[in-house]
């Protein structure tokens, strides 16, 4: 039976304590975790089935992991208070952003250089910190982020200093982003006019880019087969995963469902219904 069958069978029977029983023991016995936020830990102000437990049993068995997000509006102070909030204690060492990973990626190409960004405080502190100057005259790149600061102005702008040359990057290639109210445009729609405009294509950094990957992997001190990677979409997280030769975990609590994954031609090794799967693993 291949990992989707065997999914299926094991939430239609409800039976996935026996069922999955060997692959939550496959699961737990990993050092490191890499776990996508959105969908898999929460939803919008709503903390998802299972997070909790999760969480305790990565404190409880001393687990090395990392929240990666392609958002790269929010801090890790941010993402840490938001967590906390929403009464999960998480120290903020423990969060990677796609603005940590795109300040990582221009750093090194081209330290010491400057950017005209379109972003949100996570971006520019995360730029800031490495060492990265705003310039929004002669700027070596020009960064978008997810921002509500978007406008006509700062398309125009954008737009003249990447015919000018400036390197255009996005943060995440996601092109919509759930929210409460409902389904908004992300980083790619945002960057899609400038590159319109301007003929040029951008670079971008977050997943399913295996650079990000490959950071996580550096921050965790682990090797490959020593991790997993957690995460709700077969496009970013999953594909991320199996590029970076880590072992991936879909869970069915985000925007994938079964009929999502027959659409691709790769799988995830396993697919739960939430992180709670690690309660899963007491009823045995
Ligand atoms: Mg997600």
């Amino acid at each position: 039976m291949d990992t989707i069958s065997h999914a299926i069978h094991a939430i239609e029977k409800k039976g996935r304590c026996k069922i999955n029983n060997q692959a939550i023991d496959s699961i737990r016995s990993k050092k490191a975790f890499l776990c996508d936020m959105d969908g898999v830990i929460y939803h919008g102000n709503n903390l998802l089935p299972g997070a909790m437990d999760f969480v305790e049993w990565l404190a409880r068995e001393d687990k090395k992991f990392l929240f990666l997000t392609n958002s790269s509006e929010r801090s890790p102070m941010e993402l840490q208070q938001k967590l906390a909030r929403l009464g999960l204690e998480v120290d903020e060492s423990h969060f990677y952003t796609s603005a940590l990973a795109t300040a990582a990626f221009v750093k090194n190409q081209s330290p010491g250089c400057t950017a005209y960004v379109i972003g949100e405080a996570g971006l520019f502190n995360a730029l800031y910190e490495a060492g990265i100057m705003p310039n929004d005259v002669s700027p070596d790149y020009v960064i978008v982020g997810e921002t509500k600061n978007y406008n006509y102005q700062n398309i125009l702008r954008a737009v003249k200093l990447v015919q000018n040359g400036a390197k255009l990057i996005g943060t995440n290639p996601d092109l919509t982003g759930p929210t409460e109210d409902g389904i908004v445009p992300a980083c790619r729609a945002l960057v899609s006019p400038i590159e319109l405009t301007t003929g040029r294509h951008a670079y971008y950094v977050g997943k399913p880019n295996p650079f990000m990957m490959r950071n996580g992997k550096r921050i965790l001190d682990c090797r490959a087969s020593e991790m997993a990677i957690i995460g709700d979409r077969m496009d970013t997280d999953i594909i991320a995963g199996i590029e970076s030769e880590i072992d991936t975990v879909l869970v069915l609590s985000g925007v994938s469902s079964i009929e999502t994954v027959k659409n691709f031609s790769y799988s995830p090794k396993y697919i739960f219904e939430s992180v709670g799967f690690v309660k899963d693993f007491k009823c045995n």
